[in-house]
């Protein structure tokens, strides 16, 4: 019996699922996706046992956009081939009838080794039982591969059967139609983008190699006779290239990617995958005693959020679904460097440093963007695909079936600031001055340059950001909302500072940098009175940010009065009621509070936290968990923890139907922020890390490790002990604040701080 064909043996590494509901199937779809930052598998069924082709299983390939039509000339992620059909047909009847089939099948995520497993047992031919194994991988280790492994152990019968293995859509109708063939190197039919990919396939019974009837390349069949205690062994590798550039042969890098892969084996393939994710949970792992959902949770957010990114491309991001599914066509929102970024700068700093990468890459796009509408620097598209140009429709279908405008691509700005920050953030956590040096400060001082022409001084001697889109996107064409404003202002003295920076400690550079941006230092000096004279909406008074101009006097609603709705608040209401009242979509103000807890003195975090969280409608899948990480922060840790719950159960609740079209990665790396920033109390500020946790009455414990400026913590918070253990298991000695207080940590040793935690 082959080892690598069953699943960890420790449950909390686990997914499983048993039976098959044709209903429901989608949701598994997406939640058991496998995927490599390059390569996402959804985990629909891959093995037919009659004479139809199943339902396909879709595969993506990460910046594989051609727009949807000469029409719609928006990007969208092409599906590209599907690798793991196989379709078994014996003699003498269908092998299985759909009752048997779905009582004993059982699917398993096995989240430790980046795999899915199935297994069942088909018993309902008349003559033959069969149990079948399952695996399926994209490799983490040479991301361009992908394994599929089947194996039939015959029960009883002898029956002659014929099995064929093959890419979907070759002749066989189920190929995007926005692909054409050409000798295995397929181009999208717009965008003239370029992917191949390869495949070989081996069938082995009770150990020895069987000759194909059919010897490939796009389909292989074998024949034989079945007989008692007999195992059948298929074991098909694929490998994937994209050609971006006209230089690059992908098909040359498949076949040649396939090669090695060959070599070594699938089982090396695999043990090498394995190998590179006990790497990853090195990182990123969680424990969470005396909370097992919360922990496995977070086990699956960390799982989704490694197999999301590519730390070797730099010429994708990470799309609202990952690669698993084509909701939101695969474009890129702010949701990457907001919600997930983090997770990353601070697990994998490698992942994080791509990621941000491509916003360097599509920089052009942004300067276009912004100079189209009049303004100065770069102005990021609200949706992003392959070049950085906007990518936003103009119209959708609303959910009552009406066509809606949407306006976010023009007025939805804050997502240039939301990329400020975040380059900020890796800055600040990485120290990485060569991507400061040829990357990051570029991106500051485009952004900061775009906010000091976005903002208009007006006759009150205040700078005004009118006609926008906050996060809260049930208020269109607004005015001076307030986490734009208050972002945009924190995005140009980030510019100043690195302005400052470089002009101080790489002088040339900074010579360089600014004689090519054309910067001076009256620009400069500009800057400077924008930030200062920022209108906010901020009220010295109660400490409370007006979300917009105006917010304050629309019609109040009691959200109370419609708990158990099972629609948003928007389809509740009607959109333009909606639009007239105090519903906030989602975080706005408390976004703003969850990024930039500095900018809330004294009392008045508190203060916006009560009057904002009564009135969201948590319309979107981005706002529990940012509520559920500013409440832990204010020590509201079961309000906090509700959050938590409400955030996991997007993409992990069994009543769910919205995640068949894609995970929702920003709801998963929310989770983590809540966990990390928000009961872990993480801070990072200039130099200093600290923790001030606020843990929830049921967590016991909680464990989980952190990269920062070369170093590998690992941090337990114990909650009985009134303690924070953490250990520095790789590079130099560092202080950290717990609760305020310094404690110097050094290599190999374990420092515990105590802590003041409510018991
Ligand atoms: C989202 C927007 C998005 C639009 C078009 C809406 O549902 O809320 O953020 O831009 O769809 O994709
Ligand atoms: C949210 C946006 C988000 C988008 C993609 C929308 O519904 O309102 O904030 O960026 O979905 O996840």
């Amino acid at each position: 019996m082959e080892r690598l064909l069953e699943p960890t043996s420790d449950p909390a590494w686990l997914l499983a699922k048993e039976g098959f509901d044709p209903l429901r199937e989608e949701i598994y779809e997406a939640r058991f996706s496998v995927s490599n930052g390059f390569l996402g598998v959804r985990g629909a069924r891959a093995v037919s046992r009659g004479q139809r082709w199943i339902e396909p299983q879709r595969t993506y390939v990460a910046g594989l956009f051609d727009i949807l039509g000469p029409e719609h000339p928006i990007p969208g992620l092409v599906t590209a081939a599907g690798w793991l059909q196989v379709r078994i047909m014996p003699s003498g009847g269908p092998l299985v009838h759909h009752p048997a089939e779905v009582s004993s099948h059982r699917t398993t995520l096995d989240m430790r080794r980046g795999a899915l497993l199935t297994r069942c047992r088909l018993a309902d031919h008349p003559t033959v039982a069969v149990r079948v194994r399952t695996l399926r991988l994209v490799s983490l280790r040479e991301r361009a591969i992908g394994v599929h492994v089947v194996e039939l152990e015959i029960e009883e019968g002898e029956i002659e059967v014929t099995l064929e293995a093959s890419f979907e859509g070759l002749g066989l109708g189920l190929m995007s139609e926005r692909l054409e063939q050409d000798l295995g190197v397929w181009r999208t039919r717009y965008s003239g983008k370029r992917v191949a990919m390869a495949a070989a396939s081996s069938l082995q019974i009770d150990g020895s190699e069987v000759a194909p009837t059919m010897p490939g390349p796009f389909i292989w069949s074998w024949h034989w006779k079945t007989r008692p205690g007999q195992v059948v062994c298929l074991a098909r590798l694929v490998a994937a290239a994209r050609g971006d550039a006209q230089d690059t042969d992908p098909g040359r890098v498949a076949w040649e990617k396939l090669g090695v892969a060959r070599q070594l084996g699938w089982r090396k393939v695999v043990l090498q995958h394995e190998a590179a994710w006990s790497k990853r949970w090195q990182c990123s792992h969680f424990e969470v005693g005396g909370d097992p959902a919360a922990e496995q949770a977070l086990r699956f957010a960390a799982y989704h959020l490694n197999s999301a990114a590519n730390p070797a491309d730099e010429r994708v991001s990470i799309g609202a679904r990952g690669l698993t599914g084509e909701d939101y066509h695969g474009h890129v929102f702010w949701d990457t460097e907001i919600y997930l970024l983090p997770f990353y700068t601070l697990t994998w700093p490698e992942a994080a440093r791509a990621l941000l990468m491509y916003r360097f890459r599509t920089i052009d796009g942004a300067r276009a963007k912004a100079a189209g509408m009049g303004w100065r620097g770069a102005m990021y598209a609200w949706e992003s695909a392959d070049t950085g140009a906007e990518a936003t429709p103009e119209q959708v279908v609303g959910p009552d079936g009406r066509i809606v405008d949407i306006l976010c691509g023009k007025q939805e700005q804050h997502i240039t600031a939301d990329i400020a920050y975040a380059v900020w953030q890796y800055w600040q956590a990485t120290g990485d001055e060569g991507f400061l040096l040829d990357a990051g400060a570029e991106i500051l001082l485009e952004t900061g340059r775009f906010w000091s022409s976005r903002a208009q001084p007006e006759a009150d001697g205040y700078c005004h950001i009118r006609g926008v889109i906050g996060p809260d996107e049930y208020h269109e064409q607004i005015d001076d909302n307030a986490f734009t404003n208050v972002m945009a202002r924190w995005n140009i003295w980030r510019a100043l500072d690195v302005a400052a920076l470089l002009r101080e400690r790489w002088p040339d550079r900074w010579a360089s940098l600014s004689c090519r941006l054309g910067l001076g230092d009256t620009e400069l000096a500009q800057w400077r009175t924008v930030a200062e004279t920022m209108a906010t909406g901020w009220n010295p008074e109660t400490g409370l940010f007006e979300e917009f101009a105006g917010f304050f006097d629309l019609e109040k609603i009691d959200l109370a009065a419609y708990e158990g709705r099972s629609v948003p608040m928007d389809v509740v209401l009607g959109r333009e009621r909606t639009q007239r009242s105090q519903v906030v979509k989602q975080a706005d103000v408390v976004a703003l509070l969850g990024l930039l807890p500095e900018e809330f003195p004294g009392e008045s975090g508190v203060a916006n936290f009560r009057f904002y969280e009564p009135r969201c409608g948590h319309g979107s899948s981005l706002s529990g968990a940012m509520h559920g990480l500013v409440a832990a922060r204010l020590g509201y840790s079961e309000l906090a923890l509700r959050y938590f719950r409400q955030a996991v159960a997007i993409d992990l609740a069994d009543t769910h139907t919205a995640i068949a079209a894609g995970l929702h990665v920003a709801a998963l790396g929310g989770t983590w922020l809540t966990a990390v920033f928000g009961f872990a109390g993480l801070s990072l500020q200039g130099d200093r890390i600290g923790f001030d946790p606020k843990l929830p009455a049921s967590w016991r414990t909680l464990e989980f490790g952190i990269q920062w400026r070369g170093r590998r913590l690992r941090v337990r918070i114990d909650r009985a002990e009134q303690l924070l253990q953490a250990t520095l298991e790789a590079g130099e000695s560092m202080a950290l604040f717990v609760n305020g207080s310094r404690h110097d940590v050094r290599r190999d040793q374990v420092t515990v701080c105590p802590l003041y935690l409510q018991r």
